[in-house]
């Protein structure tokens, strides 16, 4: 049974645990001069012991699927411990993944061999040279040939995202060739509208562009809109019965967004955030320390969901302690 239930009635399935906030690449949105170690928090980020008892508490708070992401949660060594950790020990059902898709074409079969229940992979472009303008790396080509190798593989559930960018990804023809791209594979595709940082104030206003140019492409292109199910995400699906695979859109600034919300965030250094974009949040980290402390853990994330507020306020330009998305796993 979930417990996990704020003043506005909403509840918390779907943990969002951000394992670390290193990153390889250099996303324009993100991180434009690559990952920098933060001086003035010299907190490591969270051991396995201690994610192997948050997991557990959180289960026991009725949470059934974390999403592990970062910075790029593959970086980690211990990273297909924290998954058996998480999956043999916790009671979680579902443990999926957000990642930039690095080595990708290396690590599949252990991605498939772990039980990993799904992955979200990021790729900005389908075009090699706007996703290294994007990203800073060249490396399209092995991002894909992983996704070719986890369906070899029967790896279900597996979602692509990319950032909408005006002037960048955003014409037809990139839309064209994403609708190739799902005729042939039962991936979902989404589109994420670029969201306002406390570090990407200038990016934010050169690229931001409102979903509906490409919610019009969908509607002209006979796509129609799915309902959700019950732990779905923010995304808004569309269905065409010829193609494989779906598109979607999350669209954060559009009224209503945060009336569905049904996820916290953890930091990798264990702080509770209540909101992607929210001032509130404390660290819970010192309750993870031992097994006897599992009660204690549980009863503080209880009392802080009182304090999630209603909605994000991004659209007042609102972005609460997130100087980007690397911290708090997008
Ligand atoms: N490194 C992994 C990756 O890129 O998938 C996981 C962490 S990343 C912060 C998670 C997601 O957030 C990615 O899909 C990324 O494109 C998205 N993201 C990052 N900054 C964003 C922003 N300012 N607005 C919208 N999406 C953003
Ligand atoms: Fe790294 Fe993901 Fe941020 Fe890109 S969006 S810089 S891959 S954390």
């Amino acid at each position: 049974m979930n417990i996990l239930k704020d003043s506005f009635g909403r509840k918390f399935p779907y943990i969002r645990l951000s394992i670390s906030d290193v990153c390889n690449f250099k996303c324009g949105y993100c991180l434009p001069d690559g990952y920098k170690i933060n001086k003035s928090d010299n907190r490591s980020f969270l051991k396995i012991e201690e994610i192997g008892r948050l997991a557990k508490a959180l289960s026991e708070l009725g949470v059934s699927k974390i999403r592990l992401t970062g910075g790029e949660p593959t970086v980690r060594k211990d990273f297909f411990e924290i998954i058996k950790i998480i999956k043999e020990n916790s009671g979680i059902k579902k443990t999926v993944m957000t990642t930039n898709g690095y080595r990708l074409d290396k690590i599949a079969k252990d991605i498939k061999d772990s039980g990993l229940d799904g992955i979200n992979i990021s790729i900005d472009s389908l075009d090699a040279n706007t996703f290294k303008k994007i990203t800073g790396h060249d490396r399209l080509g092995e991002i894909l040939r992983g996704i070719k190798e986890l369906q070899k593989l029967n790896f279900k559930n597996i979602k692509i995202n990319a950032v909408l960018l005006k002037g960048v990804n955003d014409t037809e023809k990139d839309f064209n060739k994403w609708a190739e791209f799902l005729k042939h594979n039962e991936i979902d595709f989404r589109y994420i509208e670029l969201m306002q940082t406390g570090d990407n104030i200038d990016y934010f206003n050169n690229f931001h562009v409102s979903a509906k140019k490409f919610n019009d492409y969908l509607n002209n292109n006979n796509w129609i809109i799915q309902t959700f199910g019950k732990d779905a995400g923010p995304s808004k699906n569309y269905l065409n019965p010829k193609f494989k695979g779906k598109f979607g859109v999350i669209a954060p600034y559009s009224r209503d967004f945060c009336k569905t919300c049904n996820r916290l965030r953890i930091t990798a250094k264990g702080d509770l955030r209540l909101c992607l974009f929210g001032n509130t949040g404390i660290n819970i980290r010192h309750l993870m320390q031992t097994d006897n402390q599992i009660e204690e853990l549980k009863d503080l994330i209880l009392k802080q969901l009182n304090f999630k507020k209603e909605s994000h306020y991004l659209e007042i330009g609102e972005t609460g302690l997130t100087k980007n998305l690397s911290t708090t796993g997008g």
